[in-house]
């Protein structure tokens, strides 16, 4: 059985499934849990614009799941088939996400029901402008009630153009910057704000590999080089991931899936060559060095140590979960494997790391560039060069009482003060290891009462969503 069994709970029935099972783990006050379940609200709006000589009619939506924590946060999704259970589902996992990794904020997504690809950049701006000038002026999209990011079909230019609106709008607030993240740097962005996702998936597979009998668990053994990974998706999340573990971690990428089909090669694929095709042509289809399979789905059955879904949800289901072969599925994507699947795989002793943790280096950044546009300053202007100047006493120091040089690559590299760059990085580095560490600890802790990752992630979240809320007064 190939297709989706339509026995599959949908999307947010699927999130509800997960949070209910570790919701009944936990001793919450009555009542708490169908609280934090629950989505607070979802605004729907139906707007027109003229285009092509008629009114175009256009439908979004900005759900908002949970105000424990304000602002809320949560992308901005561009796709054909988006509808409210859909942004009710991702704006739920905002929640548990932004709790998880100790981001302050609650869960909210927004989506448009559009297929970006039918518009020119033109048309897509003047609706772009027109969908955030209907959600500022309801303050969803405001930096300190809620913050949108880039997702699924948007990006940058979207978010400039959002960020733009908004300051047309609200001509006094000095934090306009902060109403939306993921801008490009010249209007307020972060330097590592486009590879964080896929940076963040990177960062979140070297902590796995640090932790041994998590790997065992698994039926890995080693480190993550040399690991055998298949990919779905080469947008955004997915090209960095795939990137940054084939140049810096030295795994292979032996499969990646897109839209047309899908590309094998077992000595690894070339990823950088791989995105330039994918962009030149629309597809991975005729790209050289590789074997095509006209049906994509298939490659996610393939023999490998890791797969990594990247491209949407529900991808692993009741009716491809039980020939899944990887031993370890890190979900880059939000919510690619469903409730069903999800048991199916548990029962086969495949670990999964959660979505929740596995994607959260976006929000992560986004946090960062909303606290350097309140702040108005660039991460490392003030103290960089002053580090640069110890540094180099220092090294002086140790040179003159040994009376030996210090060794010239060491020393290059110690004297250099930490950019903007290097301060995300390190600040990303930290949350993702930090939340796996709290993640693994659960896991372990708990395993005998049937708790996997993603079990443990919720345990983790829902009681912090609950302390916030206890101290709320509810
Ligand atoms: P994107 O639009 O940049 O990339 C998605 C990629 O998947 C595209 O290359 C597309 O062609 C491909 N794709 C679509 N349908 C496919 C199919 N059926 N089979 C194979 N490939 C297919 O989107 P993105 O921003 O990379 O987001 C991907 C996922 O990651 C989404 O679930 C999103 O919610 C999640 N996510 C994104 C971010 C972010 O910062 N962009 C953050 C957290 C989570």
């Amino acid at each position: 059985m190939d297709a989706r069994d339509t026995h599959e709970p949908s999307f947010r029935d699927s999130v509800d499934v997960m949070f209910n099972r570790a919701a009944a783990m936990l001793d919450l006050p009555p009542g708490m849990a169908e609280k934090i379940r629950v989505a607070n609200s979802t605004y729907i709006v139906r707007f027109g614009v003229k285009l092509r000589g008629e009114i175009k009619t256009f439908t979004g939506y900005r759900s908002v799941h949970s105000e424990h924590m304000e602002p809320v946060k949560g992308g901005i999704r561009y796709a054909g088939n988006v509808d409210q259970d859909e942004v009710e589902a991702l704006a739920a996992l905002m929640t548990y996400k932004c709790a998880l990794v100790e981001v302050p904020y609650g869960g909210s997504k927004g989506g448009l029901c559009i297929n970006p690809s039918d518009w020119d950049v033109d048309e897509l701006e003047r609706i772009t402008r027109r969908f955030a000038y209907e959600l500022i002026k309801r303050d969803l999209i405001n930096p300190a009630q809620n913050v949108p990011a880039p997702d699924m079909g948007t990006g940058e230019r979207e978010m400039a153009w959002i960020a733009d609106a908004y300051k047309r709008i609200k001509t006094d607030d000095i934090n306009a910057r902060a109403c939306v993240t993921g801008k490009p740097s010249n209007v307020g962005g972060i330097a590592g704000r486009t590879e964080a996702t896929g940076r963040g998936v990177q960062y979140g597979l070297r902590e796995f590999f640090r932790h041994p009998d998590d790997v065992a668990a698994a039926g890995l053994s080693g480190t993550l080089s040399g690991k055998r990974v298949v990919i779905q998706g080469l947008g955004n999340v997915g090209y960095y991931a795939a990137k940054f573990l084939s140049e810096e971690d030295k795994c292979l990428i032996t499969a990646v899936a897109e839209r047309d089909g899908a590309v094998m090669n077992e000595n690894g694929l070339d990823i950088e060559k791989l995105k330039a095709h994918l962009t030149g042509t629309g597809g991975v289809k005729g790209f050289a060095d590789a074997e095509f399979v006209e049906n994509g789905m298939s490659v996610l059955e393939k023999d490998c140590d890791i797969l990594i879904p990247a491209a949407m949800e529900g991808a692993i289901h009741l009716g491809n979960a039980a020939r899944v072969r990887a031993p370890l599925i890190i979900e880059a994507a939000n919510g690619p494997v469903t409730a069903g699947a999800d048991e199916i795989l548990r029962e086969k002793g495949c670990v999964i790391i959660p979505d929740m943790y596995a994607n959260a280096g976006g929000v992560t950044v986004s946090y960062f560039e909303w606290v350097k546009n309140l702040s108005h300053i660039r991460f490392g202007r003030m103290q960089r060069r002053h580090e640069e100047a110890w540094h180099e006493m220092l090294i002086g120091g140790i040179e003159e009482m040994t009376g030996a040089a210090f060794p010239t690559d060491t020393k290059k590299k110690y004297m250099e003060g930490a950019d903007e760059l290097s301060l995300v990085r390190s600040g990303l580095d930290d949350t993702m290891r930090t939340a796996y560490q709290q993640m693994s600890a659960v896991w372990n802790a708990r395993k005998h009462e049937g708790v996997d990752l993603r079990t443990a992630a919720y345990l983790i979240s829902i009681q912090k969503v609950a302390n916030s809320y206890a101290s709320l007064g509810l």
